[in-house]
């Protein structure tokens, strides 16, 4: 069940395509029919994915956060290779129409040649970066700017669907359809960037503590900040040389109404470890934000949060809001290997202490050993996640749809 619905905007769209098909009474032989249905799946699946990427806060909303719309905009990529794949193995054929085809419609077909490698090369790059070879993996950045070249492949693609003048009329009124509604699409990915312009502040660090691997970061606008909800990330980087890429982060500050946002980073990986090393007091930060849709529900009610490692941050940000007169209980656990790789424990703590309905528990595995979980009957009506994919699995299975989580990784 988990799997239909995590697939079914694909499906959605595969149905409302095949409607549209219908409707065009289709009277060609069944190669031919279903060749020019994978070409219109995978160009509005390109469409669809430039709307994805814009980044739009209704758009995100409506998928529950950027992690989540992201998950979308990976699966209607695999859509549009597989399409892509079915159209360029069984092209449409109407060999009627061959005579009338004058050079621009032979560039368009050409243009969809070269779109479809594109879109291929481009395509496997991106299903190899989640991959592990012998230790090594695609570096992020790499693959970010080669997924930029996915614009030329969907502009290639549109070439191809709005200038192929080798087909019945229907099938062209079809194209010119789905080409106008692809380019809607593509204004919209334009208006993200303005947006995305707009909702970059310049901040200055005020300070940089180290401790356990961790990175804590607090800064100040210079001008304008961000404003807020806990819970949520930003992109950020800083204007250094070496540290200038942008990395989601969660604001694991409380909202704050000057804009004063925290952050905490465990050093993982070589972004990560440099800014651990690199960054200092004074230095200028880059926040692009704020983004997401994890929150805890706060209409009452028992819930459960469970944090693991650095999955603590979006948690660090509740308890750092939360009110005295929490409605409901939250019953909050914090796995870590060692209490000294604990991050905030004086404050959840406190908190604890301060808010009648918010219980706190350390669970160091190297002490107690392993966690045995949450009683499925303990009447949870939320559980609330972060943390290592195997246990937000574990949970899944346990709690379904009562399960919120948000990925560390898109
Ligand atoms: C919504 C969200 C909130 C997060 N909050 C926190 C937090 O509060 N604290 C914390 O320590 N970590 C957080 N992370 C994880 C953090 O973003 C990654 O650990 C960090 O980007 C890894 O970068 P690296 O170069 O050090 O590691 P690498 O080893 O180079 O990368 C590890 C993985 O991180 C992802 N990644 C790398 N670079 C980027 C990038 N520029 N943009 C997006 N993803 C990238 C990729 O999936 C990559 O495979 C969060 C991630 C997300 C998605």
């Amino acid at each position: 069940m988990g799997v239909v619905l995590r697939w079914l905007p694909q499906v959605g769209l595969m149905v409302v395509l095949f409607a549209v098909l219908l409707v065009s009474n289709p009277r060609e032989d069944l190669p031919t029919v279903a060749a020019i249905y994978a070409g219109m799946v995978a160009f509005s699946s390109m469409s669809l994915n430039l709307l994805l990427g814009a980044r739009l806060p209704a758009i995100e909303r409506l998928f529950g956060g950027m992690d989540k719309m992201f998950l979308q905009h990976r699966q209607f990529g695999y859509l549009a290779l597989a399409a892509a794949a079915v159209h360029w193995l069984n092209p449409p054929s109407f060999p009627q129409f061959l005579a009338s085809c004058d050079d621009l419609c032979k560039a368009a077909i050409e243009s969809g040649e070269i779109g479809f490698k594109i879109l291929m090369v481009l395509g496997l790059l991106s299903w190899a970066r989640r991959k592990t070879f012998r230790g090594w993996r695609l570096p992020y950045q790499w693959w970010k700017w080669s997924h930029y070249g996915l614009l030329a492949a969907w502009w290639l693609a549109f070439f191809h669907l709005m200038q192929n003048r080798k087909m019945p009329v229907v099938y062209q009124q079809m194209a010119e359809i789905i080409g106008v509604i692809g380019a809607l699409c593509l204004i919209l990915y334009l208006v993200g960037w303005v947006l995305r312009m707009r909702r970059t502040k310049a901040y200055v660090v005020e300070s940089v503590t180290r401790s356990g691997g961790v990175t804590g970061i607090r800064a100040h606008p210079k001008t304008h900040g961000i404003r807020h909800r806990a819970g949520q990330f930003a992109f950020i980087h800083a204007k250094k040389t070496g540290l200038r890429e942008a990395h989601p982060f969660t604001i694991s500050g409380g909202e704050d109404p000057d804009g004063v946002v925290q952050f905490n980073i465990k050093g993982l990986g070589d972004y990560t470890r440099r800014l651990h090393d690199d960054l200092a007091e004074g230095d200028t930060l880059v926040v692009e934000g704020p983004y997401g849709d994890f929150r805890y529900p706060d209409r009452g009610g028992k819930q459960a949060w469970i944090a693991a490692g650095i999955g603590i941050t979006p948690f660090l940000s509740f308890v750092r809001s939360l009110p005295d007169d929490l409605k409901g209980e939250v019953e909050m656990v914090y796995l870590v290997r060692n209490e000294t790789e604990a991050v905030g424990l004086d404050e959840f703590r406190a908190a604890a202490d301060r808010v009648d309905n918010f219980s706190f528990t350390l669970h160091p595995s190297d002490d107690k050993g392993r966690w045995p979980g949450l009683s499925a009957d303990a009447g949870h009506q939320a559980v609330l996640f972060c943390g290592p994919p195997v246990l937000r699995d574990i949970l899944k299975k346990q709690f379904g749809r009562k399960l919120r989580f948000e990925y560390f990784e898109f």
